[in-house]
C-alpha cells in the first residue's frame, strides 16, 4: 500500500541539490571561478583588434587561461557527478542519513466528510443494533494492574476507546479465533455425517489502526487466495471495518513508519482521521472561534466502500459536513506532520530485508539470540500476521461422535515442527527463531505479496527475554555490510 508520488521526486531533487551546494562548498568556489575565467577570456578575445597578430605574451596568457578553465571545469564536473551519484546511491541503498525509503504518501487523497464525535458514536450505536460490535476497550491484564487495551465485544458504545494508543492483541482474534470448531461429526449409526460450523455473525470492528489493516490484508491473501478457507472468509466477508489513523507512533519501539504500514488507503469501509480541533464541526463550524461554545472533537473521514458511505451518511445531517478547500489543506498538513512524526528506527530499507536474510542463513546471531529464547511462543500469540494453526479432533468416549477444532499454533514452540517418529525439523530454538524471522521478512511476502510484518512491535513488547525482531534485522544488516567490505 505504498504510494510513490511526484513529491518523492521533488524530495530526491532537493536532496541532490542540497548535497551538491550545501554539503560540498568546494563546488561553490570552482563553478563560479570557471565561469569567471571563461567570461574573462571571451571578453579579452572580443576586445582585441582583429588585424593584430598574437604577441608571445598574449599567446602565453591565453594558453594559461584556457588551461586553467579546463582544469577547473573538469574538477567541477567530476565533483558534481560524484555528489549526484553518491546521493542517488545512498537513497537507493537506504543508508543515507536522511530518508531511507519512500515514506507512505497519501497525496491526492481527500477527505470525504467531517463528522463530530457525537455524530460518529450515534452511528456506531446504530450499527451495533445489527452487528456484533468489537473495538478497543481498556481493562487491566491482572486485577490491580493499570489498564491496557484489548479488542473485545462491546455492549455499551461508551466503552469504545477510539483514542487508544496500542492494543495488546490485534483484531486478528475476531477473524481467526484462537479456538474454533470447524465441524461436528457423527458416526453413531454407521453413516458418517459432518456438519460444518461456520460463525459468520455480522460484525463491525471499529478502531483499527493502519498497521492492523495491513495485517488483515495479509491474512486475506493467506486465507483467501487459491484454496480459500471458508471459515475465515465467511467471517471476513461479514465484517465491517472502521479504521482510525495514528497521527503519531502509538508507542515507543514501533517501526511501522519504516515499513510503510503506518498509513492505509484501502482495506477499510471507513477511515477516521482524528485531527483534534484543527477541523471544525457541529456548532463551532462557521463561528470565528470566539463564541462560548466548546470546540467539538471532529474526525476527518475517508470512505473505502459504498457500505461505509451509506453507514455514515444515513440519518440527520446536522453534524455531517462536506469538506471545503481549507479542510483539505488542513488534511494535507496533518499528513505532512504525521510523516515527520514517525522516526526511522530500522537500519535497512524494508525492501532490502529479503536480500539481507538471503545472505544471513548461517549467521552466528541465530545461535547467540536463540540461546536466550524461552520458546514460550508469546511473540507468535500477539502477532497480527501469525496465522499458523493446529487441528485436533475431540471425540466422545466411544469415539463415534465429536468435533474438529482449530487452535492457534506458534512456530516458536518446540513441538511445532515435531513429526511422527519423534523427529523434530526445528529442534533448536535458534532454528525456530530464524524460521520466524525469515517468514516475517521474506517468505510471506514472496507467498502473498503482502509484508509478513507490519512493524507493530507487539512481539518485542511481549518477549520476556527481550528479543527484538527490529534489533535482529538491524544486526543482520550491519553484518551484511561488513561482509561486503
Ligand atoms: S513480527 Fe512482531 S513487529 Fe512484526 S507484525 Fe508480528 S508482532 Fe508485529
Ligand atoms: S516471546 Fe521471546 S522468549 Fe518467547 S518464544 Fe518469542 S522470542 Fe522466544
Amino acid at each position: 500500500m505504498r504510494h510513490s508520488s511526484d513529491n518523492s521526486k521533488q524530495h530526491r531533487c532537493g536532496r541532490v541539490l542540497s548535497a551538491l551546494f550545501l554539503g560540498h562548498p568546494q563546488v561553490l568556489v570552482t563553478v563560479p571561478l570557471s565561469i569567471g575565467l571563461l567570461v574573462h577570456a571571451i571578453v579579452r578575445i572580443l576586445n582585441r583588434e582583429p588585424t593584430h597578430g598574437w604577441s608571445p605574451g598574449e599567446l602565453v596568457h591565453c594558453t594559461g587561461v584556457v588551461t586553467a578553465i579546463s582544469i577547473f571545469a573538469t574538477i567541477s564536473v567530476w565533483y558534481m557527478m560524484m555528489v549526484i551519484l553518491g546521493s542517488l546511491k545512498r537513497n537507493e541503498n537506504g543508508n543515507g542519513s536522511e530518508t531511507k525509503m519512500e515514506r507512505p504518501h497519501m497525496g491526492g487523497h481527500r477527505l470525504d466528510c467531517i463528522v463530530s464525535q457525537a455524530y460518529l458514536f450515534e452511528h456506531i450505536a446504530e450499527i451495533a443494533k445489527s452487528r456484533r460490535l468489537v473495538g478497543p476497550v481498556a481493562k487491566p491484564c491482572m486485577p490491580g494492574e493499570s489498564p491496557q487495551h484489548f479488542y473485545e465485544e462491546i455492549d455499551d458504545v461508551k466503552d469504545l476507546a477510539l483514542a487508544f494508543h496500542f492494543s495488546v492483541y490485534s483484531p486478528k482474534r475476531v477473524l481467526l479465533p484462537a479456538r474454533e470448531t470447524l465441524f461436528q461429526f457423527d458416526n453413531a449409526n454407521g453413516s458418517f455425517e459432518a456438519v460444518s460450523q461456520i460463525d459468520d455473525r455480522p460484525t463491525a470492528i471499529v478502531g483499527v489502526h493502519p498497521c492492523d489493516l495491513h495485517a488483515i490484508a495479509m491474512l486475506d491473501a493467506a486465507f483467501g487466495d487459491g484454496l480459500s478457507d471458508s471459515h475465515y472468509m465467511a467471517r471476513r466477508n461479514n465484517t465491517f471495518l472502521v479504521g482510525v489513523d495514528c497521527a503519531h507512533p502509538c508507542t515507543a519501539g514501533v517501526f511501522c513508519g519504516d515499513i510503510g504500514s503506518n498509513a492505509a488507503t484501502t482495506g477499510f469501509d471507513v477511515m477516521l482521521y482524528p485531527m483534534g480541533d484543527v477541523l471544525k464541526c457541529g456548532a463551532s463550524r462557521g463561528s470565528n472561534g470566539n463564541g462560548a461554545e466548546a470546540p467539538e472533537v471532529c474526525y476527518g473521514v475517508m470512505f473505502g466502500s459504498d457500505a461505509g458511505r451509506a453507514w455514515l451518511k444515513g440519518g440527520h445531517d446536522d453534524d455531517y459536513f462536506l469538506p471545503e478547500g481549507s479542510d483539505n489543506e488542513k488534511f494535507d498538513c496533518y499528513l505532512e506532520n504525521k510523516q515527520q512524526a514517525f522516526p526511522r528506527t530500522l537500519d535497512p530499507a524494508w525492501e532490502d530485508v529479503p536480500g539481507i536474510l538471503d545472505r544471513s542463513y548461517d549467521s552466528l546471531l541465530w545461535k547467540a539470540t536463540g540461546r536466550r529464547c524461552y520458546s514460550c511462543g508469546s511473540c507468535n500469540l500477539v502477532c497480527p500476521t501469525c496465522y499458523c494453526f493446529d487441528i485436533q479432533d475431540e471425540t466422545d468416549l466411544g469415539g463415534a461422535a465429536g468435533r474438529r477444532e482449530r487452535t492457534w499454533d506458534g512456530c516458536m514452540l518446540r513441538e511445532f515442527a515435531a513429526v511422527a517418529g519423534g523427529h523434530n525439523f526445528r529442534d533448536a530454538a535458534a532454528n525456530r527463531l530464524r524460521h520466524r524471522i525469515y517468514r516475517k521478512g521474506k517468505w510471506i511476502k514472496e507467498r502473498t505479496g503482502h509484508g509478513g510484518c507490519v512493524g507493530c512491535a507487539r512481539c518485542d513488547r511481549a518477549c520476556t527475554a527481550q528479543i527484538s525482531i527490529k534489533q535482529i534485522l538491524n544486526q543482520l544488516s550491519e553484518e551484511a555490510q561488513h561482509a561486503r567490505h
